[in-house]
């Protein structure tokens, strides 16, 4: 690709949203008005066979619903990094222990990043930063804490902060966009760091090159797969089914189209370039 593009990303990244099925029924979640919240994938050993033939080195980042919500959860995430990969995961942290113990233990010696999402309308505040210090203790990744930065939570945003200072904030979204904040409130919430640290609230990276399609891309419970979440909104850049052979990723960075980008991967990974 052109000048611009930035560095060629030697690990690929794979979001996998493996199954809409939650334990939690959060009132701001995007996924609230899906029709079928009981869905997951059911070919295991299929999805992984996908993900080890990837080419290169990758990392499969998984996330739902509630990913540990999948019956196969912790054998998959061992079959993942039997295979070599690096293996993330996006959950609300209701796991039992006993499971987060096979996670950290599957991929102890690969580790990613475990995503914990704070949902204050279903857990303790307390009791949640307690499993956390005892994860991060366990688990040889780096591990982040998140928080929906909704209208209910606001109030409570600062003292969060000060009882988890690296605490990521993410701004709500009503029909897959960014809810209408106050002026003020776009102020605090940039000066909170932005979405998940980005320092913007609702990026836009049309007419840069990104990465996205080539080193990373995102695939669902049945094995579609798009060029990231805006491409799977808006149903283009389709790249086929990891299951039936047809998935077919770029080999360059190609320009981005789209006016607001929700995807953290390539935006943390390097994988586009954020300022200006
Ligand atoms: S935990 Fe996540 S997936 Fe589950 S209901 Fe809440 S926001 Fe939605
Ligand atoms: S929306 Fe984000 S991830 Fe998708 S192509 Fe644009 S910059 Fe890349």
């Amino acid at each position: 690709m052109t000048g611009g593009a930035p560095r060629y990303p030697l690990e690929g990244v794979v979001s996998w949203n493996m199954n809409t099925t939650c334990n939690f029924r959060c009132s701001y979640c995007t996924q609230r008005f899906v029709d079928d919240r009981k869905k997951w994938a059911k070919d295991l050993p299929a999805f992984i066979q996908g993900f080890v033939a990837l080419p290169g080195d990758w990392e499969v980042k998984l996330s739902g619903g509630e990913p540990f919500r999948h019956p196969g959860f912790v054998d998959a995430v061992q079959q993942l990094a039997d295979g070599g990969l690096r293996v993330s995961v996006v959950s609300n942290f209701s796991a039992s222990r006993e499971q987060l113990e096979g996670f950290a233990r599957a991929t102890q010696d690969k580790p990613g990043v475990f995503s914990a999402s704070l949902h204050l309308e279903w857990v303790e505040t307390e009791a949640f930063f307690e499993k956390a210090r005892w994860f991060q203790e366990i688990f040889a990744g780096r591990f982040c804490v998140t928080l929906v930065a909704t209208q209910e939570n606001w109030p409570r945003i600062a003292e969060l902060r000060e009882m988890w200072p690296e605490l990521k904030l993410q701004p709500e979204k009503q029909d897959r966009d960014v809810v209408a904040y106050s002026p003020a409130q776009r102020l605090q919430l940039k000066a909170w760091g932005g979405h998940n640290g980005s320092g913007q609230i609702e990026p836009d990276l049309s007419g840069r090159a990104c990465w996205a399609g080539s080193r990373y891309f995102i695939v669902d419970h049945l094995g579609e797969a798009y060029r990231c979440y805006p491409a799977r909104r808006y149903r283009k850049e389709y790249l086929g089914n990891i299951l039936d052979g047809s998935l077919s990723l770029g080999f360059e960075a190609a320009l981005c189209t789209y006016s607001y980008c929700n995807c953290t991967v390539p935006q943390q990974r390097g994988m586009v370039r954020l300022g200006d």
